[in-house]
This record gives C-alpha cells, structure tokens and sequence, in this order.
C-alpha cells in the first residue's frame, strides 16, 4: 500500500451547501482563520513592522478582544487601518446547554445560517474540548447521529478557530490562568470527518498551536478519523498531533456496515497507515476508539481478534458505551461485557478505558451531535423543548 498518496475525499453529497462568502460585503475579512504567516504578508503589504503582528496576534489570541479600538499600543492611524480591513468574528450562539454532570454544548450558528455543535467536558484534572470539523458528515457510521444530517458542508479555518473562542469567552479565560484553566484539551471529534475537510482543519488547528496566542499544545489536541487511511501520515508530518482512530469491529464484513468508508480503506490499509504515523511510540500511542453495541462487536472472541490486529502498534483502546439516539438501531453493550471486553485488553497490557458518557442528558456525548435546526425540522426531540437560548 501506499499510504503517502493523497486520494481527494469524495465530493459533498447530494445535501451540500455553499460556502458563506469569505469577505463581508463591505470588504472586510474575518481575521479569525488568518495563519501567522498569513498575518505577517498582511502587514508587509501595510508597511508595518513584524513586531506588530505579533502584537496584534495577542491581542486577539490572548486577551480575547474582538474590536481594534482597544488595542492600546498600535497608534490609531494603524488601528483605523486594521478596521477597515478586517474585523474578528465570533458566530452566534443559537442555545447553550449544561449537563446536570457539567458537560455544556453550544449550538453555534454560522454567517450562513447553518449550525453545529461544539461540547466542553469538564473532568479533574483538565477540561476537553469537543470541536466540530464540519456540519453533518457525509460519511454514515450506522450508530452515528450526525451521520444522519443531510446538510453538509466543510467548515472554514475560522469557523473551526472560533469554536475555541467561544469557549475561552464563555469561561473568561482571556487570558488562560497558568493553573485550573477549563480548557485544556482539544478534541477534533465532533461533528464531521476532519481528514474530509484537511487542510482547513489543518490550518485552523496551525492557528490554535501558535505559540504567541491560544498555544494548545499538540500533545493536547487529539484528531479523531473514521479511517480515511491516505490522509494519516500527512496528518502525523504536518501536525503532529495525537491520533484516535475508530475501528469498531475487527473484520471487514462488520466494518462494511458499521462504517461504511471501511469499503474504501479496509481494516489491513488503516492499519498500516497507523503503523505509520509519525512520531507514533509508546509515549505518543495510538488511541483506537471502540463502541460497545449489544450482541454486534462485544463478544470476548472481538476483544482478542483486536489485541491480534493491534499487534505491535503502541495503541490504547477506548471502549465508548452506545450513546442512543433517537431512531437509532443499536443497543449498548451490557455492563458485564464491556467488563471482559476491557479485561482481555487489560490482561494483555493494553490501557482499555471504558469511557464514562457525558452530557448523555443534553444530547452532547459521542456520535449524538446533530445541528438542531436539522433535528427540528425531521422530530420533536426534547432536548430542545427542555433548553434556553442563552444569547439571541
Ligand atoms: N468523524 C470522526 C470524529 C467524530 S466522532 C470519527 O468518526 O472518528 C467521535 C467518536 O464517537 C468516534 O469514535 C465515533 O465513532 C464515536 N461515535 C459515533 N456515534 C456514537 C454513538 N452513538 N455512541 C458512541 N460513540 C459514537
Ligand atoms: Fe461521520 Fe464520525 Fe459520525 Fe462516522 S462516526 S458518521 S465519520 S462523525
């Protein structure tokens, strides 16, 4: 196999929508999504020293600040300049939701009016955030919720960067404190396939590592695919981030249905591309997702058909627990199960966390994202009926 070439993702299915325009009409564009080398020509064309991109980067990166006028060490000759070139968006928060474990979500509408949800897990030592790459996905895992969107569109770099401002807006964090930040990680696994939409999520995330402003590390950020096996080894060498991969099942035929890109890129292909992916060691493992469906791909023969095919890749295994969903077809595994499931693992030297839901009440834990203005228009789920929109 060659996993160096680049297969381009399919294109967008029957349900796609445009892009928003780029540029508001008046001319301004978003600064949001502009890369520091982006910036750094932006000023050369304006004459302007180096040093004073940089001052601006932390400005809008660090303290958080959305308007020019604040911006107290660049003369206002600059700032009027800046203002009439570009202006720092922030989408619209459509509804905002607590989970009664502390888990939020934010429904966060677009220039276009399309919407997508984006979680933060709060745990002990960190807080995760949960980041959307696209609205919906054209890929339809069978247990998946947001695979059942038929709107789909990629998201903009700076569509994919402003979820993470959001967040630090929501929780002050302009700047971060150096100690019991509420973000701490971020998690490319929200709605979409972020190897579908690469080199947007590749810039957005470009962005959010950059060390003069929002400077999440790349050993905190964790980029999750369905398997799209060309695209990993670009993915390890240009970012450098923490893989998770979503395997499922143990044989083609099971993997065939419950993800069907499977037919694409077989288990054998997206294995060895993981064998391959940079700066994979027993420090920077592999994290193989695994969903625990009654009777479908829990029995002990799976545990240890995985622990055969793993072989030799420095991995963990997440066992996640079926998050139901409306109309959905599956069961979650019993309880018992998933404990011998986890035990084989475990017995063979495998860190196999069972992965504790959360937000299951407000329809925000793994694979039960969906845009709301899609959920509305085909059912009346109640998460909606029982939330406030906390910003018009
Ligand atoms: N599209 C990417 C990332 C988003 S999904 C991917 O598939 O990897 C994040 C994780 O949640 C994936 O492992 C996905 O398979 C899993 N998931 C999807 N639906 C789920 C459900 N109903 N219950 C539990 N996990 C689910
Ligand atoms: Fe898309 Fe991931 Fe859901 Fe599959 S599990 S439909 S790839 S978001």
């Amino acid at each position: 196999m060659n996993d160096t070439a680049i297969t381009p993702p399919p294109a967008l299915d029957a349900g796609k929508v445009e892009l928003p325009p780029p540029v508001l009409p008046d001319g301004r564009v978003n600064f949001v999504g502009l890369t520091r080398e982006e910036l750094a020509a932006e000023f050369a064309k304006l004459g302007e020293p180096a040093f004073r991109a940089k001052q601006l980067w932390q400005w809008i990166y660090v303290r958080g600040l959305t308007s020019f006028d604040a911006m107290t060490d660049m003369s206002k000759g600059l700032r009027a300049k800046l203002a009439e070139r570009f202006h720092i968006a922030r989408p619209q928060i459509a509804r905002h939701q607590q989970s009664l474990d502390g888990t939020q979500k934010w429904l966060l509408r677009q220039a276009d009016g399309q919407e997508i949800e984006c979680v933060h897990i709060p745990e002990e030592d960190r807080g995760t955030l949960c980041v959307s790459s696209q609205v919906g996905c054209t890929l339809s895992c069978k247990f998946c919720h947001t695979g059942t969107q038929r709107l789909v569109r990629n998201l903009e770099p700076a569509e994919i960067v402003e979820q993470v401002l959001i967040a630090r807006d929501v929780f002050g964090e302009w700047p971060a404190p150096d100690a019991g930040r509420k973000l701490t990680n971020i998690v490319m696994m929200g709605m979409g396939e972020p190897l579908f939409n690469y080199d947007n999520v590749a810039k957005a995330l470009k962005i959010i590592m950059n060390g003069d402003g929002i400077a999440v590390s790349r050993r905190k950020i964790t980029l999750s695919t369905s398997g799209v096996a060309p695209m990993i080894r670009r993915c390890g060498a240009e970012l450098g981030v923490m893989l998770a991969v979503s395997l499922h099942a143990v044989t083609d035929e099971l993997r065939d249905r419950l993800v069907p890109l499977n037919r694409k890129y077989p288990i054998a292909e997206l294995l060895a591309a993981c064998r391959g992916y940079p700066g994979v060691s027993n420090a920077r493992r592999i994290t193989f997702e695994y969903v625990m469906l009654k009777g479908v791909n829990d029995s002990p023969a799976d545990a240890r058909e995985l622990l055969r095919l793993l072989a030799g890749i420095p991995a963990k295994v997440n066992l996640i627990p079926f998050n139901p969903w409306p109309d959905s077809s599956f069961e979650c595994s019993d309880d018992a199960a998933i404990d011998v499931f986890s035990a084989i693992l475990m017995k063979a030297g495998y860190v196999s966390p069972i992965r504790t839901p959360r937000g299951r009440d407000i329809m925000a834990a793994c694979g039960q994202l969906k845009s709301a203005s899609e959920r509305v228009r085909k059912s009346s789920a109640p998460a909606l009926a029982t939330s406030a929109p906390i910003q018009a």
